[in-house]
């Protein structure tokens, strides 16, 4: 199947990119995202049950969010990367599915034995990069042509609203600050997306609880960054342009970019950035 993204602004002719994204993104870097997006599902399955019988891996935690995160626009067209990316979350997944049975089954005195999606038990051929495609390709938004047309757009709001709550959770991860519950709401959410026939109003409500999630895990960002860089203050900059190397950078990753000026510091390399 050729790709199909529609996740922003750019998608080609406002509708979607189909042979190569707007944004530079390949067909084989789109079948890696969407194999990542369908074994964060996985993961979610169990880590929404789990969540409910006590069980919390905080390294899954983390997995999830930068994981999502690594899907957004823009952030990572690196194809090994993503490979590796999706063989972890095949690893932490059943990880996480061993602790979820062990605790199922404390909890019930019996095994855990309703049936489970397909990302939640998937396994690939083997770990080369052409397995994982293979399976990539058949996972995308376009998989469940089936599906009724106004549900499946919905799934898709809501995991683009988790992509974006993800990237903003990860920056105040790597900065030390967590919320449990936001966690736990990604994989509520998440698990949703992974049902075959999600209820259209339900995923209604919960994008709606997206949204609330998204403005605290702001606040939580918010949090990170004035408790470690100080409360932003209208700043004279330099604006133009000085000759010699340079490196020019976008997004918000404050910790990335005060690594990133110390580690030029003082070796003539100017940054640049957007804002
Ligand atoms: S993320 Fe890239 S491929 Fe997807 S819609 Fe936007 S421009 Fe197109």
């Amino acid at each position: 199947m050729s790709m199909f993204c529609y996740q922003c602004e750019e998608a080609a002719g406002g509708r979607g990119c189909t042979v190569r994204g707007v944004c530079g993104k390949t067909d084989d870097v789109a079948a890696m995202q969407d194999l990542l997006i369908y074994l964060l599902k996985g993961i979610a399955v169990y880590g929404d049950k789990a969540r409910s019988l006590g069980v919390v891996d905080s390294e899954v935690d983390a997995f999830v969010i930068e994981g999502l995160f690594a899907t957004i626009t823009n952030a990572d067209f690196d194809r090994e990367r993503l490979a590796t990316l999706a063989r972890r979350a095949l690893e932490l997944r059943d990880r996480l599915a061993g602790q979820f049975h062990s605790a199922y089954q404390r909890a019930h005195g019996h095994p855990f034995a309703e049936s489970l999606p397909e990302m939640a038990t998937w396994v690939p051929a083997d770990d080369s990069e052409d397995a994982l495609l293979l399976q990539g390709r058949v996972v995308g938004i376009l998989a469940d042509l089936e599906m009724d047309e106004d549900a499946r757009s919905l799934r898709e709001l809501l995991i683009y609203g988790l992509k974006g709550m993800a990237a903003y959770l990860y920056h105040a991860h790597v900065l030390g600050y967590r919320k449990d519950e936001l966690f736990g709401f990604v994989h509520e959410a998440l698990a949703m997306t992974a049902q075959d026939a999600p209820d259209a109003d339900a995923l209604v409500g919960m994008a709606l609880r997206c949204g609330e999630m998204g403005v605290q895990t702001m606040a939580l960002l918010d949090e990170a960054n004035t408790t470690s860089f100080g409360t932003p203050e209208p700043t004279q900059v330099n604006l133009g342009v000085k000759p010699g190397p340079a490196i020019l950078i976008s997004g918000h990753d404050l910790r990335d970019l005060k690594e990133l000026l110390e580690q030029t510091k003082g070796k003539g390399v100017n940054v640049y950035t957007h804002g």
